[in-house]
């Protein structure tokens, strides 16, 4: 799994102009196991490089899409992340490989628990999972070294980028639902203008309810 993610990285980089995966992603990729975060009848296809369904209608993002996102944000070991739509787990799991502290939130509260209790069982203490709506972010945890939107937004929320912190990262794909999205890095700068970056095409369920936007 981790080589065919890894070759598709290498593909993609003429695409994004992006340098090789850093090696600490690359060690979470091969540490977390996917297998235990994917419903009983999915873990056969773990370790493929796809999408895959969780229930709720909703899906366990690619992990070459969750690795990208990962390296994108330029996590340090310190970094307290805020993600957006926890959805299985997976994400976050990832980001609490490399970071110091993972603030998930995710609106559909049977995933969210289930996550939460899943993500404790593989021994990941460094992760909190908030049932809610992840538009508002996390205001008594603000600000946030980066920000990972696992889910297409109609355009960046406002309240999102408030909580970036100066110099942070976000990524976010953006774009109509039910078409492809642009994944997209933002980074506010130390005075507090954000610049964006398209890196690749992309398509993730919506970020709901679209009227929160
Ligand atoms: N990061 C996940 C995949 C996410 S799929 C993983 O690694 O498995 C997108 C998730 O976002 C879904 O679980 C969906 O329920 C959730 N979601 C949609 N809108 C949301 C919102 N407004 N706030 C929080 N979560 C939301």
């Amino acid at each position: 799994m981790v080589l065919e993610v890894e070759a598709m990285y290498a593909e993609t980089r003429g695409l994004t102009g992006l340098a090789a995966m850093s090696p600490p992603v690359r060690a979470a990729l091969g540490k977390v196991e996917r297998h235990r975060l994917v419903p009983a009848a999915q873990q056969g296809l773990a370790y493929r490089n796809h999408p895959l369904p969780i229930g709720q209608g909703q899906t366990i993002s690619q992990p070459y899409i969750v690795a990208l996102s990962t390296d994108l944000i330029a996590p340090q070991p310190h970094h307290v992340v805020l993600e957006i739509g926890t959805g299985s787990g997976y994400q976050a799991a990832m980001l609490a490989e490399v970071v110091s502290r993972v603030c998930t939130i995710e609106i559909i509260s049977s995933l969210g628990k289930e996550a939460e209790e899943k993500l404790k069982q593989l021994g990941y203490r460094n992760i909190e999972v908030r049932i809610g709506d992840g538009y508002q972010g996390w205001p008594e945890k603000a600000p946030f070294d980066a920000i990972v939107v696992t889910a297409a937004a109609p355009r960046v929320p406002a309240a999102l980028l408030a909580q970036l912190k100066p110099g942070g990262k976000m990524v976010i794909p953006v774009g109509a639902s039910g078409q492809t999205q642009e994944l997209l890095l933002i980074t506010k700068d130390l005075e507090g203008r954000a610049t964006q970056k398209a890196i690749l095409p992309v398509r993730f369920v919506p970020l709901v309810p679209r009227s929160g936007a």
